[in-house]
């Protein structure tokens, strides 16, 4: 794991070795901090703790991009009583998947705290689409893309993009939805709209970019859409790990229509 690195005044990001995941952290001006996406391992968890700690920050509120296992992690060195928001379809998926992906992260994260795990609070459906903390304005872009109840965050001139804007993966997309490139290209549009005020953006998984390369990876996302739904996309160079591949060929099956 690095440890924190500033992206902007009020936005420090921490990267972790398994699946170059990132966690973000959004300061206010009081000393209170926001802990989004918190992974992955309870030892980097607890280094996270650890380094906030040592920058005299207090964890007033944590937030989960998506329901997935590697997003709704928690210890209790982050604060056992800390409010963890989510979108409402978030929260109800994290509730329904709990038993499958508490063993999964066990798999990959031993010793995750299972009382915490997906302990998650609720945003308000219809609410003002903010983070609900006593800190700078942290705006909630919400959509279907990649899992139920995604949301990305807007803080300080940075996307928190949760599963997406990545320069290592391919669009990963929810298979189960009704309509999972229509649910990709609508998120897509939200960001695009979003543009103009991001200085940088934080994947899920993968490196920090700014605007000129969000904007090299939201057409590289929507070129990657249309091949998919071509039945190509094989050449695309994110496509470089096996797991990604056998993602890549589940989704081309899923969704290809060969013209
Ligand atoms: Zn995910």
């Amino acid at each position: 794991m690095t440890g924190l690195v500033a992206v902007t005044r009020n936005v420090l990001v921490a990267t972790h070795e398994f699946c170059t995941s990132t966690t973000t952290v959004v300061t206010g001006g009081d000393g209170d901090c926001l802990v989004v996406d918190p992974g992955v391992t309870p030892a980097e968890l607890d280094q996270l703790a650890a380094d906030l700690a040592a920058r005299r920050l207090h964890v007033a509120a944590g937030f989960a991009t998506h329901p997935h296992w590697d997003h709704v992690l928690w210890s209790r060195s982050l604060g056992a009583g800390v409010p963890r928001f989510a979108t409402a379809a978030c929260v109800v998926a994290a509730a329904d998947g709990r038993g499958r992906d508490l063993a999964l992260a066990k798999v990959d994260a031993p010793g995750t705290d299972g009382e915490l795990f997906a302990q998650l609070t609720p945003l308000l459906s219809g609410g003002p689409g903010i983070v609900p903390w006593e800190g700078p304005r942290v705006g909630v872009v919400a959509h279907g893309a990649h899992a139920p109840g995604h949301a990305a965050l807007l803080a300080d001139g940075v996307l928190v993009a949760g599963d997406m804007c990545s320069d290592l993966e391919v669009p990963l997309l929810d298979l189960d939805a009704a309509d999972p490139l229509g649910d990709y290209h609508y998120a897509l549009d939200g960001f695009d709209a979003l543009v103009p005020d991001v200085r940088f953006v934080v994947p899920g998984h993968g490196h920090v970019g700014d605007n000129a390369e969000l904007r090299r990876r939201l057409a590289a996302d929507r070129r990657y859409l249309t091949d998919l739904a071509a039945g190509r996309g094989d050449d695309d160079p994110r496509l470089t790990t096996d797991w990604l591949v056998r993602d890549h060929r589940a989704q081309r099956a899923a969704l290809g229509r060969p013209a």
